[in-house]
């Protein structure tokens, strides 16, 4: 075969990494040999593991997965097409209802991942006369569903509600002759910072403009409120939110994302979310999965792991406290600022045989790398104590 270049595609690609190189940007994969757990293995090296989001231990749970193997045996691997054409089995159906159930919705609707689902959901419901308002340091699946959508963004700054408010009445002003809508996006807890949005003050505006909202559970769900419905369920106000958001492929240890609220809006999604309508069902094993991992949720054994959990983080906070407010979930963000620093701190720490990632632009601001540690419920009081004592070593220096 010739393998002389047509064009420069490939130069051009190289230039553009060693730039990402030059800057300490570049990421690589790591391969990792085992399911998830507190220990992984990576290139043939045991690791203890602070860097899943696999918060209450599920990944691998034996409940999850016989759900999983038996949905295998009755509805095979592959769905086959959309759901909209032949593909709508029914573990997704019986994972829709124990999920609205769940989260005390009229309904819910699943995607293959809460990536999808953001982009399904604001795309069908903005367009260019809408106003889209997102917190600082809301997600990438939401900036880039947001931009998808068309609709006028404003960020306010980060859990600010009298930026919100200022930002709220500047719709007021826009709002001429077309019927525009104003959503509002904020995570409940927050991916990379761990803190919590002040949902009640952020609701209360909301209903003073008159404006929607939606709330990406993606960290609360499974960890915080009873039973782990999250955030929006423990301070009250869940039946106010039109839109609660998630994935199934963290603390519920599966994969896959939902959507939780009317029936109107499933429906309306089931007819306008184009991420949802030409795009292959997911697997029916994860969608079992996911159904056991919230019924696991709502057990006594559910109780103990969030129990677990919250005992883990504590001991964590008693240990070390590094300018560190205390986490409202399992995410605890050590901001370290440049690049090369976070990667020089998760290095050494990988040369002790534990694993927390450094996390960089553009999944955080340039200038505000970090190392972003996760506990879960299956870490025991040992593995904690590795790693305050791993991190009081490195910060000293
Ligand atoms: C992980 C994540 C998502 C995306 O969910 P996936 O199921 O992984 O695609 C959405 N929002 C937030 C805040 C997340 O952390």
């Amino acid at each position: 075969m010739d393998h002389r270049p047509v064009n420069d595609f490939v130069p051009e690609l190289e230039q553009r990494l060693n730039t990402l190189r030059e800057q300490n940007l570049f990421r690589e994969l790591g391969r990792v040999d085992s399911p998830q757990s507190t220990q992984i293995q990576v290139a043939g090296k045991a690791l203890l593991n602070f860097s899943s989001n696999d918060y209450l231990g599920l990944a691998d749970h034996p409940a999850l997965k016989t759900a999983a193997v038996r949905a295998v045996e009755k509805f095979g691997v592959g769905s086959g097409a959309s759901r909209l054409v032949c593909g709508s089995l029914a573990p997704f159906h019986e994972l829709e209802e124990t999920l609205a159930c769940f989260k005390k919705t009229q309904a819910a609707l699943t995607f293959s991942t809460g990536y999808a689902a953001a982009i399904g959901t604001l795309c069908a419901l903005l367009g260019r006369d809408d106003i889209v308002i997102l917190d600082k340091l809301i997600h990438a699946c939401i900036i880039d569903a947001a931009k998808l959508s068309g609709a006028k963004i404003r960020v306010f700054a980060h859990n600010d509600l009298a930026d919100l408010e200022d930002k709220l009445s500047w719709t007021k002003s826009q709002s001429g002759r077309q019927k525009s809508r104003t959503l509002v996006v904020t995570e409940t807890i927050f991916s990379m910072d761990g803190d919590a949005a002040p949902l009640r003050e952020i609701v209360g505006l909301k209903n003073k403009f008159g404006a929607w909202l939606m709330v990406d559970e993606a960290h609360a769900t499974g960890v915080a409120g009873k039973d782990g419905r999250g955030l929006a369920d423990e301070a009250g106000v869940a039946a106010q939110i039109e839109i609660q958001m998630g994935t199934l492929g963290k603390a519920l240890g599966a994969s896959g994302g939902y959507i939780c609220g009317s029936r109107a809006l499933a429906d309306f999604l089931v007819n306008r979310a184009r991420s949802f309508i030409f795009s292959t069902a997911p697997v029916p094993a994860s969608a079992a999965a996911a159904t056991a991992a919230i019924q696991l949720l709502q057990s006594p054994e559910g109780e103990q792991r969030r129990n677990a959990l919250h005992q883990r983080l504590e001991q964590f906070n008693s240990d070390f406290l590094f300018a560190n407010q205390k986490p409202a979930g399992a995410i605890i963000p050590i901001i370290l600022g440049q690049e090369d620093r976070a990667m020089d701190a998760s290095r050494k720490l990988r040369e002790q045989g534990i694993f927390v990632p450094a996390i960089r632009y553009p999944s955080v601001a340039r200038g505000k790398a970090r190392l972003r540690a996760t506990l879960s419920a299956a870490h025991s009081p040992g593995d904690v104590s590795v790693l305050t004592g791993a991190l009081k070593e490195l910060t000293r220096r």
